[in-house]
C-alpha cells in the first residue's frame, strides 16, 4: 500500500527524488530548490 511518495514537489509541480527524502526528513513535500527557497524565507 502506497502513500504519497509521488515525488512530486508541492510548490512547482516538479517530480524529483528530493520531494519524498524532504517529506520524511523534514515533513514538508518539496523539492530541493523549494526547500531551499522555504527555509531562506520561511513563512
Ligand atoms: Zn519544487
Amino acid at each position: 500500500m502506497k502513500e504519497k511518495l509521488d515525488n512530486i514537489c508541492e510548490e512547482c509541480k516538479k517530480e524529483d527524488e528530493s520531494v519524498s527524502q524532504n517529506l520524511i526528513m523534514y515533513g514538508y513535500k518539496f523539492c530541493e530548490s523549494c526547500r531551499l527557497s522555504k527555509t531562506i524565507f520561511p513563512v
